[in-house]
């Protein structure tokens, strides 16, 4: 919600924004883009980590015409959720944000693990959220808090987004009882880094189970690609009580959180071992 807020106060309806292919906001928000603002999305491939150069911001850029609706904002994303949890630097952003700026563009962060990327990369979040004009950021997620998620951005977009939240629903009354672990998942930020220590350890014991396929984590998030069907996999892992989310027919994503600690990950290791021993002697 908080992207799709973000979206529909940065845009007009009938605007083009440009967007990474594989971005959550055009992926993975029910087609929010084109529901909730009425705005249409023009997708680019970024590189093997969802990087988009500022060559391909121009390429995807269209100019208002009598025939073309024009561009008015870049989405980008950091991590990149789909490629992995990508932690994409601050240069990287600030060279797409530059090229957008050139071509008048807003540009939004969807920073929903802003600071998964900012510990990765061992700067403070402001860094990563210089070259842009507006972010949104998860309390819920690796933070570990149990609902909510924020824009940031000038004051007059923040009054202007506290509108069209209203007017999608999101208005409260009594916010603070939520508000109050959202402060105590911030205040635990630096706890982060166990996290993606969890999310190596993870990956390490994937990797020796026969037949997976590991991709290195950046972060708090580890992708791995299964010989069998990957709902075949998840259905056997969940039986033994681990869970993970199916990612693509052959992929699966394990991400670690709060609540997931270092014996988990041994636990976890353990039941992938006997499903993939199972499922590949039967
Ligand atoms: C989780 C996530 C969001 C928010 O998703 P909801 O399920 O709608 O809360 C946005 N962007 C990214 C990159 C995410 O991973």
């Amino acid at each position: 919600m908080g992207n799709q807020v973000a979206i529909r106060t940065h845009t007009d309806r009938g605007d083009e924004l440009l967007c990474e292919v594989e971005s959550h906001v055009y992926k993975w928000e029910l087609g929010g883009i084109a529901q909730h603002s009425g705005v249409q999305a023009r997708t680019v491939a970024g590189d093997d980590r969802g990087v988009i150069s500022p060559e391909q911001v121009t390429e995807g850029y269209v100019a208002a015409s009598g025939h073309r609706p024009g561009t008015t904002l870049l989405c980008l994303e950091s991590t990149h959720n789909s490629k992995g949890g990508t932690a994409i630097a601050p240069a990287d952003l600030a060279a797409a944000a530059e090229r957008a700026h050139e071509h008048d563009l807003a540009v939004h962060l969807d920073g929903a693990r802003l600071f998964n990327a900012a510990t990765a990369l061992g700067i403070d979040a402001s860094e990563l959220v210089d070259p842009v004009d507006t972010v949104m950021f998860c309390l819920s997620k690796g933070l570990g808090a149990p609902i909510g998620s924020m824009i940031a951005g000038p004051s007059e977009f923040i009054e202007a987004a506290e509108r069209t939240r209203k007017l999608f629903g999101g208005g409260m009354r009594q916010a603070g009882m939520i508000a109050a672990p959202g402060l105590e998942a911030l205040a635990n930020r630096d706890r982060l880094s166990k996290d993606h220590e969890n999310a190596q350890q993870l990956a390490d014991g994937l990797a020796g189970v026969g037949e997976l396929t590991v991709h290195d984590p950046e972060t708090n998030i580890v992708l791995v690609d299964t010989p069998m069907p990957a709902a075949e996999f998840l259905d056997a892992l969940e039986a033994e009580g681990v869970r993970a989310a199916e990612f693509g027919t052959h992929q699966v994503r394990f991400c670690t959180h709060w609540d997931v600690d270092g014996a988990d990950v041994k636990t976890a290791v353990a039941a992938a071992e006997q499903v993939i021993d199972r499922l590949a002697a039967a």
